[in-house]
């Protein structure tokens, strides 16, 4: 048996130390360089290529033309390895692997995530071209007398 008296320092010598433990969820440690968590997906970028869907080995991305030029992406978290293979792929840089983990749901539904195509970033079309000013053509000189 331990002596109270052995246990008594051993709890004083804690009252002053620093936790060994995060205070989690309150205060999160920042996640470390390359983690790998939740997809974003840029649809002003996306040329629906669709090399992001070849290239996924879970199934786990699907992108669908929802106009002319204009693509959305639906990613199944609950397929998606967090590989980023189809972040390496994308000729257009349109998906970015983000550092968001808490990710989990009682719900298997809720983690099927759609990026729809967001209108305020489309690429503004370009101004009409304006005519060059006309200038007048010199007018060719008459026969010398
Ligand atoms: S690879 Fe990139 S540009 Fe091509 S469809 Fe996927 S997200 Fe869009
Ligand atoms: S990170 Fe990997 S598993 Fe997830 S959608 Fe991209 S390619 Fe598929």
């Amino acid at each position: 048996m331990i002596a109270p008296g052995k246990i008594l320092k051993e709890v004083l010598a804690h009252i002053f130390k620093k936790p060994a433990t995060e205070n989690y969820p309150a205060n999160p440690s920042p996640m470390a360089e390359g983690f790998r968590g939740k997809l974003n997906f840029f649809s002003e970028k996306c040329i629906g290529c669709k090399m992001c869907m070849r290239d996924c080995p879970a199934n786990a991305i699907t992108i669908r033309q929802v106009g002319e030029k204009k693509f959305e992406c639906e990613v199944d978290l609950s397929k998606c390895i967090s590989c980023a293979q189809c972040v390496d792929v994308c000729p257009k840089k349109a998906l970015e692997i983000t550092k968001e983990f808490e990710l989990a749901q009682l719900d298997r539904k809720k983690l099927v995530v759609v990026f729809p195509y967001d209108e305020s970033k489309a690429p503004k079309p370009e101004p009409p071209k304006q005519d060059a000013p006309k200038t007048e053509s010199p007018k060719p000189e008459g026969p010398k007398a």
